[in-house]
């Protein structure tokens, strides 16, 4: 397309979440910024490459779905860069809800609102920086609302001189009809199993026969196969300490909970969230245990062998301060508090009451 000089004004890249749309979108943004282009791709070295590389290049401008919070402030996708950098950085497969994590959704749905259009056009409508051409990429075209719908099909309806939509989609049937027949679709197919598990074992070091194994349940999807490995690593950690953390508590060994507290405090603010979900989750799948209904728990067989000795002491004198403690904690965190008093604050809460019956 590049090479012939015809662009399609607006191009659709659709597929099932984590095969890459984004990593081939921003590819192909930055081949167009490259000053130095060779061989069909960008040089990777040019100031412009490296500021595409680096998410800062003028002529490059990303939309994306966020939230809404009174509190925060954050109005605009402008406001959210800083986490949409590290979540390109950290997660290029674009999980979702690890965007959703990022920018401490909750369980609130994420929109592109209708004040991204007018940032779109007064984006447009700026002389281009270095480049030839400005390219807007709007990541899951889906969430946006009606009115953002139809304000965007304006401007694509009437395009400025060498601007180009790359639209990233998981759902394209979500998307406003008349936006989707405006643009060039390419649909990118699942992966063959054999190349997702070579990936996995390239990328996290698995055994052939792991890797295998999880890339027969990732259909097709390498962003999907690197997410299972992840949260099964996580699920792990996140098991040993929690279970650690209780026989600190339990034992009272004050420099073992120092240390414990500190451990959650340098997971970074989401993940130290995610440990506190998982907290609270446990004890309370302990006091349900604790009233002899295992059939309503849904502890994994790990999680049980503790639980059989470990229940007792979630019971009805604890269980409410320290869920509540719990979910307290999290908030602070998820607020920005200083996590290590935080987080030492609700061990020792933790240790007060794991006696108490
Ligand atoms: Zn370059």
């Amino acid at each position: 397309m590049v090479s012939t000089g015809r662009i399609p004004h607006a191009l659709l890249f659709s597929g099932r979440a984590g095969l890459g749309k984004m990593q081939m979108a921003r590819a192909f943004a930055q081949y167009l910024a490259c000053e130095n282009p060779a061989d069909g791709d960008s040089c990777g070295r040019c100031p412009a490459c490296r500021q595409a590389a680096a998410l800062n290049f003028p002529d490059i401008q990303y939309v994306f779905p966020i939230i809404r919070r009174k509190a925060d402030k954050k109005e605009i996708c402008d406001d959210f860069l800083p986490e949409w950098r590290s979540f390109l950085a950290d997660f290029p497969y674009m999980p979702y809800n690890r965007w959703m994590d990022a920018v401490n959704a909750g369980n609130s749905q994420l929109t592109i609102y209708v004040t991204e259009s007018a940032r779109i056009l007064h984006h447009l409508s700026l002389s281009t920086f270095s480049a030839r051409y400005k390219v807007c990429i709007i990541w899951l075209p889906e969430r946006m609302n009606a009115d953002t719908s139809n304000k965007l099909l304006k401007i694509i309806e009437e395009p400025f001189p060498d601007t180009i939509f790359l639209l990233v989609s998981n759902e394209p049937g979500k998307i406003l009809p008349t936006i989707f027949s405006r643009t060039q679709q390419i649909n990118f197919r699942p992966l063959p199993d054999a190349l997702v598990s070579s990936f996995l074992e390239t990328e996290k070091g698995l055994d052939s026969a792991g890797a295998t194994a999880v890339a027969r349940l990732a259909e097709g999807s390498p962003g999907r196969a690197l997410e299972s490995v992840d949260s099964h690593v996580e699920a792990a950690e996140f098991r040993n300490l929690f279970q650690d953390i209780m026989r600190s508590a339990y034992a009272r060994k004050m420099t073992d909970l120092k240390k414990q507290s500190e451990t959650v405090a340098a997971m970074g603010r989401d993940k130290a969230a995610r440990f506190l979900s998982y907290t609270g989750a446990m004890l309370r799948e302990n006091f349900v245990y604790n009233l002899h209904r295992p059939e309503l728990t849904m502890l994994s067989e790990p999680e049980e062998a503790f639980s059989a000795r470990f229940s007792p002491f979630v019971n009805s004198a604890n269980i409410r301060q320290m869920s509540q403690a719990v979910g307290e904690a999290r908030e602070d965190i998820l607020r920005n508090a200083n996590s290590k008093i935080v987080c030492f604050d609700l061990l020792l809460t933790i240790m007060m009451n794991i006696r108490k019956k």
